[in-house]
């Protein structure tokens, strides 16, 4: 990113810091971010420098590298842990090289400059999540990664969007939706995954045609476990795969991950896996004349649940992809029930 070169010897003027509140207030990002990115600005943070001159601690040296005086710039990007994050985070940032001498305000005015919510967003979400990641090795003597915090920013950024957008809503207990066939055509492509506790993870995927027939189904078990939504995209995109492989011109994808559906439509930078597969998942969709990826309560998604299930007792192979297994032929109906 471009940073303004003039701003190096700018103090920070009171205009500036009622412009920083609007632009800080007004960013898309949870509230505890802006809180604390808040306290950061009005350098309220209890760095270690701030707790000696208190005398609530006997040095003011940081304690993720032990090698120098913990200020809030030393704390988020001079300390080495800090500058290596900023660096390969996505906005690829360098304060600690570039500008030696910036205060966070300074450099915080000149992300503002760029007038991008994401960019805004982004900055703000590594800011908290470096300080959370701070915390984390001070109090609790825990290290996380750089690979773990940027999932952390992310996980929080897409889950503040999922609520804000409405689509984590409370099921109406009283509608059980079911499976609904697709228009003349057009292939359905429902897919589940499942988690067991020590013993992996499974996922199933089944496709029908518009008169309920199933053309594919598959039911895979992996020895490892990712998070359910990084599951429930890999069980789509498998199922995308199947539905290439078919020569499939006309498909409609249906999971009960509304977080994954949420990923999937908006354009926020997904820096976790889960982004990386969802970027396979638009890949695959070119190949096919028209593509629509929803959510589906899970009442309409009974196969894909019961074939990601199916994976774990079928001992004999890790996977089977096949017209329906025959053990579970007799349940096809189940999700085309109406409740
Ligand atoms: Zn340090």
């Amino acid at each position: 990113m471009a940073i303004d070169n003039k701003f190096r010897d700018r103090p920070s003027s009171s205009r500036h810091s009622k412009e920083l509140w609007q632009w800080l207030w007004k960013l898309q990002v949870p509230p505890k971010v802006q809180i604390c990115v808040w306290k950061m600005l009005q350098r309220a943070l209890p760095v270690k420098v701030a707790l000696f001159q208190r005398k609530a601690v006997p040095d003011p040296i940081c304690e993720r590298c032990g090698e120098d005086v913990e200020t809030i710039e030393h704390a988020l990007w001079d300390c080495p842990w800090s500058s290596f994050f900023c660096r390969a985070s996505p906005l690829r940032l360098d304060p600690a090289l570039t500008y030696p001498t910036a205060s966070l305000t300074d450099l915080t005015i000149e992300v503002a400059k760029i007038k991008e919510e994401e960019v805004s967003s982004l900055f703000v979400m590594l800011l908290w999540v470096n300080w959370y990641a701070r915390n984390m090795r001070t109090f609790q003597g825990k290290d996380i990664t750089h690979a773990e915090c940027f999932q952390l920013a992310s996980k929080n950024l897409l889950e503040y969007h999922a609520c804000k957008d409405g689509m984590v809503k409370i099921p109406t207990p009283h509608t059980v939706a079911h499976w609904q066939h697709p228009r003349e055509g057009v292939f359905k492509i429902n897919s589940d995954a499942s988690i067991m506790k020590g013993e992996g993870s499974s996922i199933g995927v089944v496709i029908r045609a518009h008169n309920g027939d199933v053309t594919k189904a598959l039911a895979r078990k992996y020895n490892q476990a990712f998070a359910v939504d990084i599951m429930e995209a890999i069980a789509c995109h498998e199922g995308l795969k199947l539905a290439k492989e078919l020569q499939l011109e006309h498909v409609e994808a249906g999971t009960d991950c509304q977080l994954l559906v949420h990923s999937f439509i908006n354009t926020h930078t997904n820096l976790t896996y889960l982004g990386g597969v969802i970027d396979d998942i638009r890949k695959l969709m070119t190949f096919f004349r028209s593509f629509s990826l929803r959510y589906i309560p899970r009442s309409a998604n009974v196969m894909a649940h019961l074939l990601a299930r199916f994976a774990f007792s079928n001992l004999n192979n890790n996977m089977y992809s096949g017209f329906f297994p025959s053990e579970l032929t007799h349940l096809l109906p189940e999700d085309e029930r109406i409740a």
